[in-house]
């Protein structure tokens, strides 16, 4: 097989509808990715002879690994496809592109139909592939030593993960085809991610990356950018320490890009991944404990996110003072054999405060009484700050003002008697209730400061509201990155690059 020796690298498919664009594109890929998989299948019937022409006369010039695939798509392709559609295909490649493709991605009743006849393309480039897009099976080593007894040089297995528990049987193949013929096995959706992520390091022989978003091949699938300098695919091993968000949704959250930054910063061997997470308890109990987990690899550490932070408590072996007043793990570290939890929502909400005002005696009004008002609520009442939680259900609200000892009142009751005005609610954030404040602008006359928990966007409605009435402001981005600088410490024992976290929060990834 003709792909570079080193096993971590990234292959971007090419799916370009237009043979212009195809091509195109093929010049974009050979400047980010280690390889290239032509996706054929992508363009219709009536381009592809001329695109095949082309491609001859070219593709000695191209600079790095091709990967011919010509998917049907019962499989996953975008044409409809027989059998003998793809047998014709392969058959009628010119030989100057036969010679010069480093693989062709047959399917594996295409490999079957070439059982007693030497196919189009030799046994030595040929990439036996199998998808299912429902399902992760149970049986994938079965599946791998059936596709292994063919003779092509590479088995590819893609599964869907419908939940994160897929993965490990993506693992546990990989860990029975180690030294075994080369595989490719990965779970889509964003439930697999971690396959796509660290499957490399565990032997697969690449991972596919898109070349931007809307250009994947297959759901679930990141960017070449994220796989190569967000997450570091070609630097990880098998000995890297891994750290992750646990939540559901999770795939908006801005952790990844915070603490892959850290770890970047500080040269440290390690990688944070996004882990959507629907039952907690089979993912503490199958990746993270030490004492029962199947996943046989270095987690130190998880954040965590909703809706996991009060589930999370039952499987931990340790709760800290401060996550056991506020009833909300934010952090778990693996310490040793056991589980310690941490809530670290108090310290980053409250330092960024601390360093604007001195809340002792102050009036403070907290709008809303969910979970990021109990982390408030606490840190100002260690403080001693004289608080009124607003809320629009004071039932709701009632058990949290007893346990603090603040005042409650109607949230339409708020007319400016504070000091600090705290929101805790998500209104005014992206969505339907952008540029919406549950105060009204006249209300803030007087207030020295106005924080808004809120960091998308990071000027709210409400921010601009106490700007224009003089009130100093502080937005939501400080409390994430707090929060994060400390689990970062609590897990590395060093100190969070702030500066880089602050930076790296703000990037958009594409
Ligand atoms: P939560 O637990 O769902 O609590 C939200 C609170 O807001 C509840 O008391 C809810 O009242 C109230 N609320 C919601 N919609 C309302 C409306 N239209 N009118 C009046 N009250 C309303 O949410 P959370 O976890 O506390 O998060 C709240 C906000 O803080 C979110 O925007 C989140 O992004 C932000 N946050 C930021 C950080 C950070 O690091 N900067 C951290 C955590 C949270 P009901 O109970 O009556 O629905």
């Amino acid at each position: 097989m003709n792909l570079p020796s080193t096993h971590s690298f990234i292959c971007a498919p090419i799916t370009e509808t237009h043979a212009a664009a195809f091509l195109a594109t093929i010049h974009e890929a050979e400047q980010v990715a280690d390889a290239i998989e032509l996706r054929l299948d992508y363009l219709p019937a009536q381009s592809l002879p001329q695109l095949i022409v082309e491609l001859a006369s070219r593709i000695a010039r191209i600079s790095k690994p091709l990967i011919f695939t010509f998917r049907p798509r019962e499989q996953g392709g975008k044409r409809d496809l027989s059998l003998q559609d793809r047998r014709d295909f392969w058959r009628g490649l010119p030989p100057e592109i036969v010679k010069s493709i480093a693989c062709a991605d047959f399917e594996f009743d295409l490999v079957e139909s070439y059982a007693d006849e030497q196919p189009p393309v030799p046994w030595e480039k040929v990439i036996c592939s199998w998808h299912d897009f429902a399902e992760t099976p149970h049986d994938l080593i079965a599946r791998y030593e059936l596709m292994a007894g063919a003779p092509a040089a590479v088995v590819k297995i893609a599964t869907q993960a419908n939940r994160i528990g897929d993965c490990l049987r993506v693992f546990e193949l990989l860990e029975h085809a180690r030294g075994k013929k080369p595989v490719i096995a990965l779970a889509m959706g964003l439930p697999g991610l971690m396959t796509r992520v660290l499957a490399p390091a565990r032997g697969a022989v690449l991972t596919f990356g898109s070349l931007r978003r809307g250009a994947e091949s297959a759901a679930g699938q990141p960017t070449v950018a994220e796989l190569r300098d967000l997450y570091r695919v070609k630097q990880l091993s098998r000995e890297s320490e891994i750290f992750g968000v646990i939540g559901n949704p999770v795939g908006h959250s801005r952790s990844p890009l915070m603490h892959n930054a850290a770890l970047r910063a500080l040269n440290l061997d390690g990688v944070y991944l996004p882990f959507e997470v629907d039952d907690v308890g089979s993912f503490a109990c199958d990746f993270v404990h030490p004492k029962t987990r199947k996943s046989d690899w270095n987690l130190r550490g998880l954040s965590v996110t909703i809706p996991h932070k009060l589930a999370v408590i039952p499987y931990l072996d340790f709760v800290d003072a401060t996550a056991r007043s506020v009833g909300a793990v934010n952090t778990v570290a693996v310490e040793g054999d056991e589980l310690h939890g941490y809530n670290t929502d108090v310290a980053g909400a409250m330092k960024p405060l601390d360093e604007m005002i001195d809340v002792r005696g102050a009036r403070v009004a907290v709008i809303g009484a969910g979970g990021s008002a109990r982390a408030i609520c606490y840190g100002l009442n260690r403080r001693g700050a004289e608080v009124t939680i607003y809320a629009r259900d004071l039932k709701k609200a009632r058990p949290l003002a007893d346990e603090f000892k603040t005042r409650i009142a109607a949230l339409e009751t708020f007319k400016g008697e504070a000091d600090v005005v705290i929101n805790c609610s998500p209104v005014g954030m992206s969505g339907p209730s952008v540029g919406r404040s549950l105060i009204k602008a006249e209300s803030l006359e007087g207030v020295k400061l106005v924080y808004d928990l809120i960091y998308t966007p990071e000027e709210t409605a409400l921010l601009g509201d106490a700007e224009r009435a003089g009130c100093r402001t502080l937005g939501g981005l400080a409390m994430l990155v707090g929060q994060a600088a400390e689990q970062f410490r609590l897990w590395t024992g060093l100190e969070a690059p702030v500066d880089v976290m602050w930076q790296a929060v703000r990037t958009a990834w594409l």
